[in-house]
């Protein structure tokens, strides 16, 4: 089982192909994930995208990579279609909050969710309001270029003249004729020299609350240049993957080529990956069709959608088993059936302890494990890893049934793989429904009177006369020898 001489293959939007991964630096990978807009509780379908990510850079990081992972926390700039408002100040009028109390509370929001699904913390978590000054140089480099024009204090993209040079809408695969026929109709200022135009910096008014002072007067930046300036930052001009959800292609991660062609003359990513959306009961989520349910409600159960609540562990394992390129339905019934293979998995996990060795071994599992690889490696195939998985659980409930055998290296072997499949990379917490066949509970017994004797030994007779009265409520009889 090496996977030393395979390499691993990456779906990448710029080429619409599988490429092999070769990364920049020896060893060393660069990712940049562009994170959430913190004006509102964090919608399903973008924990889709963020645990899709973990798996991917947990894999990463299991074969050998020095990762630095950066995802970003969008906290202003995010505006709305008509351009006009920013999320965030539209937010905090609603609810009569400090723009910056609204961007905290769902922040936190955020995160906790994100730790229910047991997902990495990014090595940094950059915010936009903390690179102000980043990206009023990155603006000013793309106005020195050429590529941008000031106009009544708000500094806008010129995509006409970027065209002259470079192509635009390398990710949507869009011509600017589309783009200028689609941006005409939205044209709502007279401000720029083409409706077609995006916003690098946008004058804020004098009762604006979250404004900055820069060269052309006071104002905010456009939701674009943060994640230019913040991956140029923390990752340089070119870096390894670029991530994000597939309705981030465009405008977003086009405008962010075009930003970074423009000051670096460089596509600032090798790798440009896109999740798909989720779906829920076979239509868009929406809170206007009321066909829409929060990850809270879905692990409560507070939901008409869902008949009860579901271990966050549950509804990650739903989502692997869809690749994460294609759309996922989620609904009650696609939740039960997730329960019940994941709850199948991890029992399987803890029969490994109640295996007996045997003097001949069917190596089974090896070629088992070679494809649980295979899977991963082509473009993290999490729906096809799951399966190979499943049929490592069907080989221990074979050699339960003395059907296959196994030695005590085997077992150990498989033990070990299971728990790199299970918990170092799908990144599935320990699971506590799971009932634990009765040698497991001996062992705890035993570890229980382990630390008895030992609390024995320094004297500690609270705790060891506490443990006694425990276990022998339990009926289980303790004597002192
Ligand atoms: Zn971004």
């Amino acid at each position: 089982m090496s996977i030393s001489n395979k390499s691993l293959k990456i779906y990448n939007s710029l080429s619409s192909k599988k490429e092999d991964f070769k990364t920049i630096n020896p060893s060393k990978v660069g990712i940049y994930v562009c994170g959430p807009t913190v004006y509102n509780k964090v919608h399903l379908g973008n924990c889709r995208t963020f645990i899709s990510f973990d798996l991917i850079v947990r894999f990463l990081k299991h074969i050998g990579h020095d990762v630095r992972y950066v995802r970003n926390i969008t906290d202003v700039g995010h505006l709305e279609e008509s351009e006009d408002e920013d999320k965030i100040l539209k937010r905090a009028k609603i609810e009569k909050l400090e723009p910056m109390e609204v961007v905290q509370k769902y922040t936190n929001d955020f995160r906790e969710v994100l730790l229910k699904f047991n997902l990495l913390s990014p090595n940094i978590e950059p915010t936009a309001t903390g690179h102000i000054i980043e990206q009023i140089e990155m603006i000013e480099m793309i106005i020195d270029n050429g590529y941008a024009y000031e106009k009544n204090g708000s500094v806008y993209f010129d995509l006409l003249n970027f065209t002259k040079k470079y192509k635009y809408g390398k990710l949507s695969n869009r011509n600017l004729d589309d783009i200028i026929n689609e941006s005409r109709e939205l044209f709502g200022s007279d401000e720029k020299k083409n409706p077609q135009d995006f916003a690098l910096w946008k004058k804020a008014s004098s009762s604006h609350i979250m404004k900055w002072k820069s060269p052309w007067g006071y104002g905010f930046p456009g939701w674009h240049i943060e994640c230019s300036a913040m991956s140029h930052k923390y990752l340089g001009k070119k870096f390894d993957i670029h991530g994000g959800g597939m309705d981030l292609k465009f405008p977003h991660h086009d405008c962010e080529i075009a930003q970074s062609e423009a000051v670096y003359n460089e596509n600032p990513a090798n790798y440009w990956v896109h999740t798909n959306m989720l779906t829920l009961n076979g239509r868009k989520m929406s809170k206007s069709t009321e066909n829409f349910i929060l990850p809270e409600n879905l692990f409560s159960g507070k939901s008409d959608m869902i008949e009860k609540g579901y271990d966050p562990m549950v509804v990650k394992f739903l989502m692997y088993q869809a690749h994460y390129r294609n759309t996922l339905d989620l609904s009650n019934e696609s939740l039960l059936a997730s329960e019940k293979g994941y709850n199948k998995l991890m029992q399987s996990f803890y029969d490994i302890d109640i295996l007996k060795p045997s003097e001949n071994d069917s190596d089974k599992y090896e070629s088992i494990i070679d494809k649980c690889y295979d899977s991963m490696l082509d473009d993290f195939n999490s729906p096809k890893l799951i399966s190979h998985l499943f049929e490592l659980s069907k080989l221990i409930d074979d050699i339960k049934k003395e059907k296959e055998f196994i030695s005590k290296k085997g077992i150990d072997n498989l033990r070990n793989y299971m728990k790199v499949f299970l918990f170092d990379i799908l990144g599935f917490s320990n699971h506590k429904n799971i009932e634990r066949k009765d040698l497991s509970k001996d062992k705890l017994v035993e570890a229980l009177i382990d630390i008895r004797d030992f609390s024995r030994k320094i004297k500690n007779y609270q705790i060891s006369d506490l443990i006694r009265d425990k276990l022998n409520s339990l009926g289980i009889k303790v004597e002192d020898n």
